[in-house]
């Protein structure tokens, strides 16, 4: 951590929220390069793991491990901010992304029906600890109390949208026990077939 972050607290909750709520402050994000607003409320939420960064236990490594991302999404791959929406620590703390009203980088040719949910760590032969996965699903039912997820929404893992492992084997079987898993699409062969998908997205795919 940079020293002059030493002497500020990395402490804040928000007490619209039943669990450890961290803003973009508090993680000391950088500002968005742009933004573009999403449409809410969504018809979908997407279920990602990080693979890397690993899990983080406290405040202080999942801040490091959100302010890592960042700088990947930002300077590696030419992204406005970090991608993800929300993501959520093993210390059982959501960490803000691009938040509620921003449209996210985070599922290709997703991302204009869909919130982004990030479970910090690598999720291919483990699953998160409880808190981590009753954090995100409270996040999501706050996303719907708050308007911005349709209350009939549909929950997938990333790999359903495109060719990629994420979330990992192990929490995508997890997520499938969630309310509103939905087993289609199956992969991105079916995006042409999401009713949801805007006409123009779906111009611009190539299966
Ligand atoms: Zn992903």
């Amino acid at each position: 951590m940079p020293d002059r972050y030493k002497d500020k607290p990395l402490s804040n909750e928000v007490i619209s929220y039943n669990f450890p709520f961290i803003s973009r402050s508090d993680w000391y994000a950088r500002e968005p390069k742009q933004t573009t607003p999403l449409n809410t409320p969504v018809p979908y939420v997407v279920i990602h793991h990080t693979y890397t960064p690993a899990a983080c236990f406290n405040k202080e490594e999942c801040a490091a491990a959100m302010r890592q991302m960042q700088q990947m999404h930002i300077d590696g791959n030419g992204w406005w901010d970090i991608g993800y929406h929300f993501c959520v620590g093993s210390d059982g703390a959501a960490y803000e992304g691009r938040g509620w009203e921003t449209l996210g980088a985070q599922a290709l040719h997703f991302n204009s029906v869909s919130i982004g949910i990030c479970l910090i760590g690598d999720w291919r032969f483990e699953v998160p600890p409880a808190q981590q996965l009753k954090t995100a699903k409270d996040l999501i039912a706050a996303g719907v109390q708050q308007g911005y997820i349709q209350p009939e929404y549909k929950l997938v893992g990333h790999r359903q949208v495109r060719a990629t492992e994420c979330p990992g084997t192990s929490l995508f079987e997890e997520i499938q026990s969630w309310d509103h898993y939905s087993p289609f699409p199956r992969s991105h062969k079916d995006l042409l077939n999401v009713t949801e998908l805007p006409e123009s997205v779906k111009k611009v795919i190539s299966i």
